[in-house]
């Protein structure tokens, strides 16, 4: 049986980069779906297509780790960038989230005025550009040369930042603003729930100014939906679509791949299914309970796919925030994202629109079908009702070919029920998830590892792995 350099378990964001950066290498890549990209990926139903999850596609701009990602795989993504990153809704409010920050200013300051809002948003702004900025962020367990590493980097952290950006949060924003209303608090926790898939509450400042500071970057349309961009990253790539990993066995220098179709052996293996399904793959008890070691994470999403019949103009993104926590979810708030009207393949039969909130796993575990679809229903249609309020040119009939999809629809397609990843505080750092794994040639990537979600999170973790992988 031919030996492979790098077997790669999932077409990701996180397994997708790593396997374009590794083109000259004898790579095979494996994805259950019959479509690229997981989260991010692009499906097709009753002729038209929509992003089943992510549709923002953030920092392919100079100096960012995503677009050195891009450029070293020679791929040159079709993309717009949103004039306004997106447009917020809050009761009477309206806000865009501008990348001029004089501009987002005024936005902020006639919304919630605070005589030190420049003084915090400047902060937030500043401490993203210099996390960015940083060239040697490395993160990696179980050798000693990886910890001393490991220190290094966070040395370096503390020095450019000093301790101050791992106070928490909620402290900083008291510090600076004072108290704020709970509009302001409702605004600044929506925005923190779509990037870090939490509130305000439990984390640092640094998490804090990255999860704020988001659309102060490009924030880029993808044409043809976000999956185009994984068509593409993996053209080059031996890609085995419809092919699901049921069983890995470690042998003494390679790891034997056994797959729904075939069998495979390879020196390296890279999985990027989420963390918290790895344990299954394997019989070797050491490794299962290496896996078993990290805790399920119950955060999860529920999205609602539909084609709206309108000839309007649309910003690519909205997020809609309410007095009311929506049923089966962990939030008041929405994202919507709207496919370009020049878009042709994605507007085809009208357009393409994603909304996304935030739900729990359990909410749709150890129910029967009938109660699954009833509170799938009330979940949908409190969101549809909620969505027509705010735009009111929009008719009920105007939307069509509607669907939903919970933890569920995303486990059986695929083969996660939770989604996103951790926050990174002070107190959980070290039970972080890293890439390399005590196994010599066993790897993890995705949002369940270091650094965590989105584009930007998963990229900074394919750069390091990449390191460890290449030396
Ligand atoms: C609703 C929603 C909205 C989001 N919006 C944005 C956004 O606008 N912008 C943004 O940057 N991020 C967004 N995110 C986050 C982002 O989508 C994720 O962080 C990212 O896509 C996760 O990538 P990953 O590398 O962890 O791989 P995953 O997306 O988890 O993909 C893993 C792949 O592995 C495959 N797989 C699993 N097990 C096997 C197996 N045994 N054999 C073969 N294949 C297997 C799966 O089918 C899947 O394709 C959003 C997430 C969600 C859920």
């Amino acid at each position: 049986m031919k030996l492979h350099d790098l077997a790669i378990v999932g077409s990701g964001m996180g397994g997708s980069m790593l396997a374009s950066l590794n083109k000259e290498k004898d790579v095979v890549l494996f994805e259950k779906d019959k479509n690229l990209g997981g989260c991010a990926s692009t499906f097709k139903r009753f002729g038209s297509y929509y992003n089943a999850g992510a549709t923002t596609f953030v920092g392919y701009e100079d100096k960012h780790i995503v677009k050195e990602i891009f450029d070293k795989a020679l791929y040159i993504p079709d993309i717009l960038e949103s004039s306004v990153a997106i447009r917020v809704l809050q009761k009477d409010k309206i806000i865009d989230r501008v990348r001029d920050f004089e501009h987002f200013l005024e936005q902020i300051n006639r919304a919630f005025p605070n005589k030190n809002n420049r003084e915090f948003w400047q902060k937030i702004k500043e401490l993203d550009e210099r996390f960015w900025s940083l060239k040697k962020l490395y993160y990696a367990k179980y050798s000693l040369g990886s910890y001393i590493k490991s220190l290094n980097s966070f040395m370096v952290l503390l020095y450019k930042f000093k301790i101050d950006i791992f106070k928490s949060a909620k402290s900083f924003i008291k510090e600076v603003l004072g108290e704020i209303s709970k509009e302001y608090k409702e605004f600044i926790d929506a925005q923190l729930l779509i990037t870090l898939q939490t509130t305000s509450k439990d984390i640092s400042v640094l998490s804090l100014a990255l999860g704020l500071a988001y659309p102060f970057h490009k924030v880029f349309y993808v044409n043809g939906g976000m999956g185009s961009l994984f068509e593409n990253l993996l053209k080059d790539i031996n890609l085995k679509r419809k092919e699901q990993i049921l069983k890995i066995i470690k042998e003494e220098d390679s790891y034997r791949v056994i797959s729904d179709k075939d069998e495979y052996l390879s020196k390296n293996i890279v999985l990027n299914s989420s963390i918290y399904n790895c344990s299954e793959l394997f019989d070797n008890k050491k490794i299962r309970n290496y896996y078993q070691d990290f805790h399920f994470s119950n955060q999860s999403a529920f999205v609602i796919n539909f084609n709206l019949n309108c000839n309007e103009e649309f910003f690519h993104h909205y997020q809609i925030i309410l007095d009311k926590e929506i049923p089966n979810s962990i939030s008041k708030s929405f994202f919507i994202s709207i496919s370009d009207k020049n878009d042709k393949k994605m507007s085809n039969k009208g357009l393409s629109v994603t909304i996304s909130t935030h739900s729990k796993a359990s909410f749709w575990e150890n129910i029967n079908t009938q109660e699954y679809e009833k509170q799938k229903n009330i979940t949908q249609e409190f969101i549809i009702n909620a969505f027509l309020e705010h735009f009111e040119t929009i008719k009920k009939e105007d939307i069509i070919n509607i669907s939903s999809a919970t933890a569920k629809t995303f486990k059986r397609y695929i083969n996660r029920s939770n989604c996103g990843g951790r926050p990174i505080t002070l107190s959980n750092i070290l039970q972080i998830p890293s890439c390399k794994t005590p196994f010599k040639g066993l790897y993890n990537i995705g949002d369940t590892v270091f650094a965590g979600q989105g584009w930007p999170g998963v990229a900074i973790g394919v750069k390091i792995l990449n390191e460890e992988i290449n030396g």
